[in-house]
């Protein structure tokens, strides 16, 4: 028979690496309700038009990476490839601005993109990320920007920086994708097909392209902080104080993009040296048109993304973050029952047990206890059993003491 692999790109999560991603999660959900966020769970599957209308039919993510597909009734649907257009379609179709207070979510999930994979890039990945809705002051872009490295920084995240940009307005960016467009074709045979492509049709994403001969000649095109209008060049000061009155450290980066049509003035991206070339671990900005171009209302918004397998290749999990493991251990088929009854008893009381079953041996349930790592083995042999005692073997110390079985309760309030 065959051998059953995960497909290229995925991966299985399990011990010890899953207590990184669930002290993650249960970190994300802790921080994030500190800035009054609610979590949202939209579906991972979606109509491929919410996709190519929302980020934009000329990124490199609807063009190349999007897993699509028919489904039974001939509609075209996709796996997401990220969540801001889905948390805006759940906005608008549900009301939400009304029917909610404050308009700010946050989710957690998976995420496909059909890309080559490499360290920490997968094609099913995960992504945290917020988004904040109706809001235009640059108060909210420094306080979103502000949250994502300041969460990071409580995880120990390292080598991060933070870098921003203005990619401006639908007031400033047509004046300045014309200039773009035309200095771009002067050298229009030295692009790649792509961007010879783009160059007509969606110029800004010339600065999304990966081969080096195209990011070389990108380098010496007009930038578009450099074109802003009145507003967006206001906004993008006011921004910058706000970082600088919050004590951060930033980069302008003037190439900065973000890879998706719908950002509008604030873009920004926090990057780890660990990570290589690509080392973006989380970006965002803000998008004042995806909610009117997705059909709803005239509303400003802002977010950004994270990804997981990313972040926690540059991070370590705390020493000890969960509750004492206790091993029960017994020697004869009286004390095994008495045993079962104990352990299933602490369980109710909210203690980590585990008991093995198939064996009377005390000593090879001894070496399971080591296996899982126990803090404590409590231990039913004959003479605990005869006197109503139990014994309590610290695994780390290896002192044994006996105490009376009604004080059990206490004792493992005391120590666990
Ligand atoms: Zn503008
Ligand atoms: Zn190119």
């Amino acid at each position: 028979m065959n051998k059953l692999n995960a497909p290229k790109g995925t991966k299985d999560i399990y011990s010890p690496e899953v207590e990184k991603w669930q002290y993650f999660e249960d970190r994300i959900r802790k921080y994030f309700r500190l800035f009054s966020y609610k979590e949202i769970r939209t579906p991972i599957f979606e109509r491929s038009e919410l996709f190519s209308r929302g980020i934009g039919n000329e990124t490199e993510v609807v063009q190349k990476e999007m897993y699509t597909f028919e489904d039974k009734a001939g509609r075209s649907m996709t796996l997401r490839p990220e969540n801001t257009a889905s948390v805006v379609r759940s906005l608008i179709e549900h009301n939400l601005m009304n029917e909610l207070f404050p308009h700010r979510f946050f989710y957690i999930g998976p995420m496909f993109r059909y890309d080559k994979p490499q360290q920490g890039r997968y094609r099913q990945f995960h992504q945290f990320g917020v988004e904040v809705f109706g809001d235009n002051s640059p108060y909210v872009d420094a306080e979103v920007i502000f949250s994502a490295l300041d969460f990071l920084q409580t995880l120990n995240v390292t080598d991060i920086k933070l870098f921003i940009n203005s990619v401006g307005c639908s007031d400033c960016r047509p004046g300045y994708l014309e200039k773009l467009t035309i200095e771009a074709k002067e050298s229009r045979e030295h692009f790649c097909n792509d961007c010879q492509r783009k160059i007509e049709t969606n110029p800004l994403r010339i600065f999304d392209c990966k081969v080096e001969s195209c990011i070389t000649l990108a380098d010496k095109l007009p930038n578009i902080t450099d074109h802003l209008c009145e507003d967006c060049n206001s906004h993008y000061k006011e921004v910058k104080i706000n970082l600088q009155l919050l004590g951060l450290d930033f980069t302008e980066n003037k190439k900065l993009v973000r890879g998706l049509d719908y950002y509008t003035k604030t873009a920004f991206e926090i990057t780890s040296s660990k990570l290589g070339a690509q080392n973006a671990i989380l970006g965002g900005g803000r998008y004042n048109n995806l909610v009117k171009e997705l059909g709803g209302q005239d509303l400003p918004g802002i977010g950004f993304s994270g990804g997981i397998e990313r972040i926690l290749l540059n991070m370590e999990l705390p020493q000890k973050t969960d509750s004492k493991q206790l091993f029960i251990a017994y020697q004869s088929d009286e004390a095994k029952a008495e045993a079962f009854r104990l352990s299933n008893r602490l369980r109710q009381l909210g203690y980590r047990v585990y008991q093995d079953y198939s064996t009377k041996k005390i000593a090879k349930q001894l070496q399971k206890g080591i296996k899982i790592n126990t803090d404590f083995t409590l231990i039913l042999a004959e003479d605990e059993l005869k006197n109503n005692e139990i014994s309590i073997k610290n695994f780390e110390t290896r002192k044994q003491i006996t105490i009376k079985r009604e004080d059990l309760e206490t004792w493992l309030k005391k120590n666990c």
